[in-house]
């Protein structure tokens, strides 16, 4: 998933939200955020700091709407929605997206840190949290379409 349909989806002119100009990759640690969307209906998106694809190009904040929030608790499997690439800026985005606009209503940042990439499949991503609230090993498993499971574990 490219930026377009990210940039598609948003008029600049309202939305304090980033256009993303696209960094590209370095060597630092990849990041992540969970940001608490007051939208139509409450939720969080958990975003990861990634190339767009397995094999490469640009940065992008991998993302995913998870309706009941990130479990702390291991073994706990939450869905999680892939929706479409974000650009790096905005993983320091916190406001209110105007009403009228994608996404309106207020977002918070409800963690942030750096994460280890363990594994990274088309269908499975496994990743270590290293943030004030979610510390350990995660797991991301596509079920299907879009739709993915969320989990803790052990390792
Ligand atoms: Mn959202």
């Amino acid at each position: 998933m490219s930026l377009k349909e990210y940039r598609h989806k948003r008029k600049f002119n309202y939305t304090s939200e980033p256009r993303g100009l696209g960094v590209s990759v370095s060597h630092r640690k990849p990041r992540f955020v969970v940001h608490e969307h007051h939208a139509s209906h409450l939720h969080w998106d958990l975003r990861l700091e990634m190339p767009e694809r397995i094999k490469g190009g640009r940065l992008v904040l991998k993302s995913w709407a998870v309706p009941k929030g990130v479990p702390t608790k291991e073994g706990v499997k939450h869905l999680a929605v892939n929706v479409e690439d974000h650009p790096v800026e905005y993983i320091d985005f916190k406001g209110i997206i105007p009403a009228g606009q994608y996404g309106a209503g207020k977002v918070l940042i409800w963690d942030k840190g750096t994460f280890k990439l363990l594994e990274r499949k088309s269908k499975a991503i496994k990743v270590e949290l290293f943030g004030k609230k979610l510390k350990g090993v995660y797991v991301l498993f596509n079920f299907r379409g879009k739709n993915w499971f969320l989990f803790k574990t052990q390792e």
